[in-house]
């Protein structure tokens, strides 16, 4: 599922390549049944407009301009978005399409359906509807300590709730856990300071770090979880191997030697 670092690796996509240029049509793709697409009037309303501007909130994407309105784009399970010319073709899965003026498209993907495109106004207005809270990447430690608050609740799922703060998902979180020794059950009550502000850090590092490799994984050190994300696999920081459990209905992976489970 898209988390914070792909949508942004998308939105760098549009800055770069779909902007300040003139939206002739904007068309459904292929069997956008079951798909949340704008109508035929709200995507008529970006005929004529370019975007100017590319924006992420957690995994929320806008693009649109000051005086145009916006496209909101949300991932869902395996949402993309693939900028390209026409003569490279539609790329699969393509449920909406943004043709500008000469060769340039983008599609928004979505082989599973999960995700969905709105034209709005207003960005904040659209953040401030799905109740999200700022943005991992924005807040500083102070914030980060209070948005996590000092429930009862797993860490785990404090940390991937968007209502406390939005970007993270199961990916990054085991990630982040992982690199800083945390069982993803442990409650947030029982984490010290020290342990919220390493959870605050460690956290930063990696969305940059993934941010900066455009969400390209296999640029990513090879000690990371993310390379030996499965069951059985051996540990990169001590001789533990890698086990799985459900913890919040989402499916955790961690190395129970160096993750300790809590007392
Ligand atoms: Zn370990």
């Amino acid at each position: 599922m898209p988390e914070l670092p792909e949508v942004e690796a998308y939105r760098r996509r549009i800055e770069q390549g779909a902007c300040h240029r003139t939206i002739a049509a904007v068309e459904r793709g292929d069997d956008t049944s079951h798909v949340d697409l704008p109508g035929p009037k709200d995507r008529a309303r970006l005929d004529g407009h370019q975007f100017t501007k590319a924006r992420r909130h957690g995994k929320l994407l806008f693009a649109g301009s000051a005086s145009g309105p916006w496209v909101a784009l949300h991932m869902g399970m395996a949402g993309s978005v693939r900028v390209y010319d026409a003569d490279d073709g539609t790329p699969d899965y393509a449920r909406l399409i943004v043709t500008f003026e000469g060769d340039r498209r983008m599609a928004f993907r979505d082989p599973r359906k999960f995700g969905w495109v709105k034209v709005i106004d207003d960005p904040d207005a659209e953040i401030a509807s799905h109740e999200l809270g700022p943005d991992v990447l924005e807040v500083d430690a102070e914030t980060f300590a209070d948005r996590l608050g000092s429930g009862h609740g797993a860490v785990k799922s404090a940390l991937t709730d968007q209502a406390r703060l939005a970007g993270m998902g199961n990916l990054w979180a085991d990630e982040t856990l992982y690199q800083v020794g945390i069982h993803p059950a442990a409650k947030v009550c029982d984490l010290s300071a020290d342990d919220i502000r390493a959870l605050y850090r460690t956290a930063r590092r990696i969305l940059s770090a993934v941010c900066d490799a455009d969400a390209d994984y296999a640029a990513l050190p090879v000690a990371w979880l993310i390379h030996h994300r499965e069951a059985g696999a051996a540990c990169t920081r001590c001789d533990g191997t890698i086990t799985s459990r459900k913890i919040g209905g989402r499916t955790s992976f961690f190395c129970p030697e160096h993750q300790p489970k809590p007392s």
